[in-house]
């Protein structure tokens, strides 16, 4: 239907849902109680297809990823995931332990790009261990390369020696292509917000870095409008807490984001608040940054906004709802706005509820902005 009608084109998604793990279960539902509004109250049908993985997958099927999730994950629009892992799996054979669930799915799908948003909000401020003055106002996208690195690189293992003694390898390996295609999507990204990109790697002492930063340049030639700075990882950790503002984009390795984003979590107060988009050629899949935080799970005391932003990003991204995705992030912001807080984000003299109710706040926001 033409848009001058004022009509949304009618549009039909399957989204794959796999809660998985711990706080998994709880947070995931808050994130669909938004979808199904949305889907209520839009001329859009999303088909929510729950699936299987991580540890819950392994005590039904033996394996973290079951085929039928993978069919699943590969015969979908999106897939929304809350989290995996838990002490019960830790002694599994790494092969079926619950977080190569995720890694088999990122390979499958070859989701390279990672993009984990920090925003720090300014009624959060006070929830960040850092002086306000350093945190208020940041707002960095860290892209991160997912697919390659030393999570992949073969040989890995651990052997014994001759002597008897073991050893432990992994190997830390980044082909051109590979670089090139990740740096492309962070310049595209950058030319879109303030045109400044910092690459990180560790090109002072290893090899794969050295091709990672001469790659980067490279495909920097092409963005004359964009700056693009180099710096070390172990400086980039400094400057995180530093001097976080001077970062807009950051593009980095598989090892140095994964670590460096949970560090730039801790500038907006918890990891409870930190989305997550893992984008492919034509597959996405979208989760909160955290894990499934066994310490609190089943408590109904998880911060759930990490995986409702999540959400958010999948509208932006696979659902072609950018206005509804904005105003799924505003519902956020004024639920913060007016006091209510899990315990991760409280402070005194703020309103401390529960995942479900936090997830209701939200709902009770969104309705008013989208009617
Ligand atoms: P974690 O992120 O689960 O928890 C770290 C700390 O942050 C804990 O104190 C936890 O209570 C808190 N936390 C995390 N999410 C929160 C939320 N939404 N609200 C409030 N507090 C929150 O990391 P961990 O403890 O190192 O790992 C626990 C398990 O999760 C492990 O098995 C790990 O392998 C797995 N893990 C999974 C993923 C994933 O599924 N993407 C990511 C990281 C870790």
């Amino acid at each position: 239907m033409p848009e001058s009608e004022g009509k949304i084109k009618k549009k039909d998604f399957k989204i794959a849902v796999f809660a998985g793990d711990g706080i998994g279960v709880e947070i995931i539902q808050e994130a669909l109680k938004v979808l199904k509004l949305i889907s209520d109250t839009r001329n859009i049908s999303l088909s929510l297809a729950e699936g299987s993985v991580g540890g819950s997958a392994y005590d039904l099927y033996g394996v973290p990823l079951p085929q039928q999730s993978l069919d699943l994950a590969l015969h979908c629009d999106a897939i929304l995931l809350g989290a995996v892992g838990g002490p019960k799996w830790e002694s599994l054979d790494y092969s079926v332990r619950p977080e190569r669930a995720l890694l088999t799915l990122r390979q499958k799908l070859d989701l390279f790009t990672n993009l984990r948003p920090v925003v720090a909000f300014d009624e959060l401020l006070d929830a960040s261990p850092l002086k306000k003055e350093i945190v208020r106002g940041i707002n960095i996208m860290i892209v991160r390369e997912l697919t390659g690195d030393i999570y992949f690189g073969q040989p890995r293992g651990v052997s014994k020696e001759k002597d008897g003694r073991r050893i432990g390898i992994n190997t830390m390996i980044y082909s051109e292509d590979e670089v090139r295609r990740i740096a492309v999507r962070a310049f595209e990204i950058a030319q879109k917000r303030k045109r400044n990109l910092v690459s990180v790697d560790k090109a002072n002492i290893l090899e794969s870095s050295e091709l990672w930063r001469d790659i980067v340049s490279e495909v920097g030639y092409n963005y004359p409008e964009v700056t693009l700075r180099h710096m070390y990882v172990d400086n980039c950790a400094m400057q995180l807490i530093r001097n976080p503002s001077q970062f807009d984009v950051i593009l980095t390795t598989n090892l140095f984001g994964d670590i460096l984003s949970d560090e730039a979590a801790m500038l907006t107060g918890s990891i409870g608040m930190l989305p997550s988009a893992s984008l492919g050629n034509d597959k996405a899949l979208y989760e909160p940054i955290h894990g499934s935080a066994p310490d609190i799970a089943g408590k109904n005391i998880a911060n759930p906004l990490a995986t409702i932003l999540s959400a958010a990003m999948m509208m932006r991204y696979s659902l072609s709802m950018p206005q509804e995705a904005d105003l799924l992030e505003k519902a956020v912001a004024q639920t913060i706005k007016e006091g209510f807080r899990t315990q991760d984000i409280y402070q005194q003299g703020k309103k401390l509820i529960g995942t479900e109710e936090m997830g209701n706040q939200v709902v009770k926001k969104l309705r008013k902005l989208l009617s």
